[in-house]
């Protein structure tokens, strides 16, 4: 199925000149739900992890029904101040300003190997911000899945080092 067809494009949102990919159009479409799930999946065959790690919240989305399936743990990632237990934090910088994001801090035991899963991979910087978040608790990124890359922004290339693969390009 061509997912590509059942995003809504948004132009000027959030902000003026910005085309926003909504994917809430894929989500109430059943094939779109289960073919975008599925083909998130298909992209783990072959890989050994022991959890699933997922950027609120859109992350959560994807991450939780991949999780499920392959019959692994899923790890939230939070904005500041949601998570109840105690925390390791992670700061990084947005176009304006910045934003924090958090994990508990037992979530993951050093040499945990982790997938990472979300929506969109835009700049980059909340997926670097996330895969630093990881690897200071001493987990292992093994690969990073998204369903949609924006390739004109470059995200990719923050992520040098590590496995990166999405399903549709933007
Ligand atoms: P980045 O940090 O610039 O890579 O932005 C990625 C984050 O922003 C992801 O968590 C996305 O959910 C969100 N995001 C950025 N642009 C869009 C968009 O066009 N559609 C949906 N989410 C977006």
């Amino acid at each position: 199925m061509d997912l590509k067809t059942l995003i809504r494009e948004v132009p000027d949102f959030p902000r003026e000149g910005i085309l926003f990919y909504d994917i809430t159009t894929i989500l109430q479409n059943p094939e779109g739900l289960k073919a975008s799930i599925d083909q998130i999946q298909a992209k783990l065959e072959g890989i050994e992890f022991d959890y699933i790690v997922g950027p609120e919240s859109r992350g959560f989305i994807f991450g939780v029904p991949v999780a499920y399936n392959t019959g692994k743990g899923f790890l939230p990632i939070r904005k500041a101040g949601k998570l109840p237990y105690k925390t390791k934090s992670k700061e990084y910088a947005l176009e304006y300003g910045t934003a924090t994001i958090e994990m508990h801090i037992d979530a993951i035991k050093p040499g945990d190997k982790v997938v990472i899963i979300d929506d969109l991979l835009a700049t980059g910087g909340t997926s670097k911000a996330t895969v630093e978040l990881i690897e200071s608790l001493g987990g292992e990124v093994v690969k990073l899945v998204y369903l949609i890359e924006l390739d004109f922004l470059k995200g990719r290339d923050k992520l040098k080092n590590y496995d990166v693969d999405s399903i549709i390009h933007g």
